[in-house]
């Protein structure tokens, strides 16, 4: 098989003066809280109500009346299809590093997949990403965990950080895509939450229809509501959850392959749970590679995913680790 090692976009490359690195070891560094973020705190609404609702109605799993083992299955299958397929193949993979190309309309519906998580459109997601890749566990980054773990989790989701307000700034980083009048579109007023809603509809009006058809109308709310409860609020979290671990455990748990500037770790359990994500030591050392798995047991559910499309012609121009090239081991290359 052919290697691709296609280099970096115009696009991709922004046009900033290097930053000073911190000459601490990242191991041992420790980050003060951001005055960006806490001087003044300004509470970003979207976040701070909406993470801890959904934690709440998550929880209605907890009631027998909302439990229904579809919609159990719902809930693990959609964590490939909404978690690997939407943040990890599209989001991360895909639109923020370029490590691939897929045709238009499959990469629109891939990104329709992203926003069915609650984790911001996708040109927002790919400008937090590639400031954090920029700036890793140094001051400007926007969730290293180095400040707090729960600061890395998700507590930076939950206040306004004055540095990425600034409208310039922030198409700095998305110019690429936001060239694309369907990712400009996602931008403008409540689509996101709107397109979330809809997948809430389509999973309720589904597990009514079939309910109802069996069992009559208490029966078919019933069966609607579980699959909500499961398929949508419990699947959230836990795609949530993961994914925010990947910011947060493993920039602080793990072993390293690559002396990166970064305290960027390889988790085993972040890496399993998170279908490859968790080898994030390797990602940040090599980061347009679609492979983050680069031993051949990093195993690594996203990159088996891209050479499935592949071999189905439906990705191109994949970038493989710089790792592969004089190396016998190359992981389902
Ligand atoms: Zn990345
Ligand atoms: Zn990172």
């Amino acid at each position: 098989m052919a290697t691709t090692t296609t280099e970096p976009s115009a696009e991709y490359d922004i046009d900033e003066q290097p930053q000073p690195h911190d000459e601490t070891p990242a191991a041992e560094r420790t980050l003060p809280w951001p005055a960006t973020a806490t001087n003044p705190v300004r509470v970003r609404w979207r976040y701070a109500i909406g993470i801890p609702l959904v934690h709440v109605l998550a929880c209605l799993a907890f009631f027998p009346y909302f439990f229904s083992w579809t919609g159990v299955v719902l809930a693990v299958l959609g964590l490939y299809v909404f978690g690997t397929l939407g943040i990890n193949l599209c989001y991360h993979r895909l639109l923020t590093h370029q490590g691939f190309v897929v045709p238009k309309k499959l990469e629109h519906a891939l990104a329709v997949l992203g926003v069915c998580t609650l984790q911001d459109t996708p040109a927002c997601w790919v400008a937090m990403h590639r400031i954090h890749h920029r700036h890793s566990d140094e001051q400007p980054d926007p969730h290293s965990p180095l400040v707090a773990f729960l600061w890395g989790h998700c507590g930076w989701l939950m206040f306004v950080n004055r540095d990425f307000v600034n409208i310039n700034y922030y198409q700095k980083y998305t110019r690429d895509l936001l060239r694309d009048p369907f990712y400009l579109n996602l931008e403008r007023g409540w689509k996101w939450l709107f397109i979330y809603l809809a997948s809430m509809a389509v999973f309720f009006l589904a597990g009514f229809g079939i309910g109802a058809a069996s069992g009559g109308l208490a029966a078919g709310v019933q069966f609607g509501a579980s699959l909500v409860v499961w398929g949508v609020f419990v699947r959230t979290i836990a795609t949530w959850h993961i994914t925010w671990s990947v910011n947060s455990v493993t920039h602080v748990w793990g072993y390293r392959n690559y002396e990166t500037s970064d305290n960027s770790r390889n988790n085993i359990l972040v890496g399993l749970w998170s279908n490859g994500e968790g080898w994030h030591n390797n990602h940040h050392a090599d980061q347009r590679a679609a492979a983050h798995g680069h031993k051949w047991w990093e195993f690594d559910v996203t990159w088996i995913t891209i050479r499935v499309l592949e071999k189905l012609g439906l990705a191109r121009d994949i970038v493989r680790p710089k790792s592969w090239k004089d190396s016998a081991a190359t992981p389902s290359a």
